[in-house]
């Protein structure tokens, strides 16, 4: 079979050219760091099809172009795909030091291209900053594998990982093979399953890219999902989702983990005197002292208008009924300046710990719920638990159990 390789490099070069063009035009309607890191990816794509292009016109165009402009724009679209791929990975750019080495590369590839010609030694000047572009790929790489196990990242590895071998061959073939007189588009084994995989590889990398921004787009919409979009604070889906994984867990160590539920008094005082957006700050300020209240695991989340819950691990009740205080006192006492008045804000709040019998988290809340209704009953501005006939705050010494089931 006779395989033209100036015709492999010139159909490469259209892939890729179509390819960036795809990416460029898909990526305009999308946000984000992605969109950022797959224009890059499109505009090293169209400088990888310009420099093929030129590659595969060796011998119809001068060494200028087909050697020194070719090389340059390929190590330069490599560079840049470095950047978008670790930007992708979010991992630090390390463009400088890419660049640098890309660029020394290229000027002693001009070299041995003009003033001293010899295809041997150019080919080993540019395998370094491939290489050098290999590895500060494949590290960031493995890493998010290791953290997510990611499809996209697999095939991105693969395809790196084929690359760094026939790189590694193509050394080797060139330290103790015999060089081939007309250079890359001479048709040696090596130079034949390079061209050819080089030809493919931007088809394959566009597709991991692809499938990378498709995955950290899903990682976005369900982070974004979970969040409370007024107080930044979990909302109910991702308060269930973190209840029921304490419960999973508290059923394995034997140890219960607290749900405190709290509400904000008189809330509608605050929002007839100040209206909605004095009201909207006021929640603002609330849940800043509660978050500095919480300890390092300690999770809050907000279930309603002016409505909380704090999860805390491994906690007995004793210490969900300390924390509770020191949430209700630090709302007591956080100076709350709207309209240049400082105003007082107190808390009502109900506490339970997880049973041994509790077989899922809304009987938890429930109970929660009923000890922060009895707590306004009480008076408002108090800590109450459903469990104890107790009452860690305030002047009533009634059963809190009494109260509820008369
Ligand atoms: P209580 O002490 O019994 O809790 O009295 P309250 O006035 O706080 O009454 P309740 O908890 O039943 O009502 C909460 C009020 O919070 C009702 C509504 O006007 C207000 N609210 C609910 N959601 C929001 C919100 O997102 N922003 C603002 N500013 N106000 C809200
Ligand atoms: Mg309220
Ligand atoms: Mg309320």
């Amino acid at each position: 079979m006779a395989i033209d390789l100036a015709s492999i490099a010139v159909l490469g070069a259209l892939q890729a050219g179509l390819l960036a063009i795809v990416l460029l035009v898909a990526t305009r309607s999308y946000a984000g760091v992605a969109k950022a890191s797959l224009r890059i990816r499109g505009w090293a794509l169209l400088f990888e099809a310009a420099g093929w292009w030129l590659l595969g016109l060796r011998g119809v165009l001068g060494d200028w172009w087909s050697i020194v402009l070719a090389n340059g724009l390929v190590l330069l679209s490599y560079a840049l795909t470095v950047r978008a791929l670790r930007m992708l990975l979010g991992a630090p750019s390390r463009q400088s030091i890419v660049l640098l080495v890309s660029a020394v590369c290229w000027l002693i590839i001009v070299w041995y291209a003009m003033v001293e010609p010899n295809y041997r030694v150019r080919v080993l000047w540019a395998s370094l900053p491939i290489a050098v572009d290999v590895t500060f790929l494949i590290k960031p790489l493995r890493h998010c594998l290791r953290k997510r196990g990611s499809n996209a990242e697999r095939v991105m590895l693969g395809v790196l990982a084929i690359s760094a071998g026939l790189l590694a061959w193509r050394i080797v073939d060139l330290l103790f093979g015999r060089a081939p007189p007309g250079g890359l588009l001479d048709r040696t084994l090596v130079n034949t399953i390079y061209m050819m995989l080089t030809a493919m590889q931007p088809t394959f990398t566009s597709i991991g890219f692809l499938l990378m921004y498709n995955e950290a787009m899903q990682a976005d919409l369900k982070r974004v999902a979970r969040i409370d979009p007024l107080t930044g604070v979990n909302n109910r889906l991702a308060l269930a989702e973190k209840a029921s994984s304490l419960l999973d867990r508290s059923r394995q160590t034997g140890r219960p983990f607290a749900a405190l539920m709290l509400d904000a008094d008189h809330f509608k005082r605050i929002n007839d005197r100040f209206g909605h957006d004095g009201g909207d700050k006021v929640l603002l300020t609330l849940v800043d002292s509660i978050r500095a209240s919480l300890g390092r695991r300690d999770v809050i989340g907000r279930v309603g208008g002016e409505e909380f819950v704090v999860l805390s691990p491994d906690a007995s009740l004793g210490e969900a009924l300390v924390l509770g205080e020191r949430i209700r006192l630090a709302v007591e006492n956080a100076q709350l300046w709207i309209e240049g008045e400082v105003q007082s804000l107190t808390v009502s709040i109900g506490v339970t710990v997880s049973q041994p019998e509790d077989n899922e988290t809304e009987a938890i809340l429930r109970r929660a719920d009923i000890a922060l209704y009895a707590a306004k009953r009480a008076g408002r501005n108090r800590v109450m638990s459903a469990e104890m006939h107790h009452e860690h705050m305030g002047s009533t010494s009634d059963s809190l159990i009494g109260q509820l089931m008369p």
